[in-house]
């Protein structure tokens, strides 16, 4: 029964429901994991949706001292930030110290980068 990865935004546990088909969501219904709940027809197809999408999300792990371990952004690169309520579109910045150029940087607990563009790459 430990087929279901913790929730990538908060760490709590996540569970199965079955209306009409199979989706799996975080058991705490004020994290942004509880919304994200894809509808699959079967249970196992449901559990390999969310373990791929948790898969995506890559959570900001801090030291004693504040400095981000582990996987982190390029600076100046574009990503997807969440707080475990919402996902936002920021500019990670690696300077002197890391923050995101929205300022949302102690909320966020999660990153992950930003889709590919459908159909190539697009001048703006
Ligand atoms: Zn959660």
């Amino acid at each position: 029964m430990n087929e279901l990865k913790p929730c990538p935004f908060c760490g709590g546990e996540a569970k199965l429901m079955n209306y009409n088909g199979f989706g799996v969501q975080c058991k705490d219904e004020i994290c942004i994991g509880h919304d994200l709940l894809p509808a699959c027809v079967t249970r196992e197809d449901a559990i390999a949706a969310w373990n791929r999408r948790v898969n995506g999300w890559i959570p900001f792990v801090m030291d004693e001292e504040g400095i981000l371990q582990g996987k982190i952004p390029e600076n100046e690169q574009e990503i997807l930030v969440t707080d475990g309520r919402q996902v936002g579109f920021d500019t990670f910045i690696n300077e002197d110290k890391c923050y995101l150029d929205s300022g949302r940087d102690l909320m966020a607990t999660a990153w992950m980068p930003l889709p590919e563009p459908l159909g190539g790459e697009k001048d703006v």
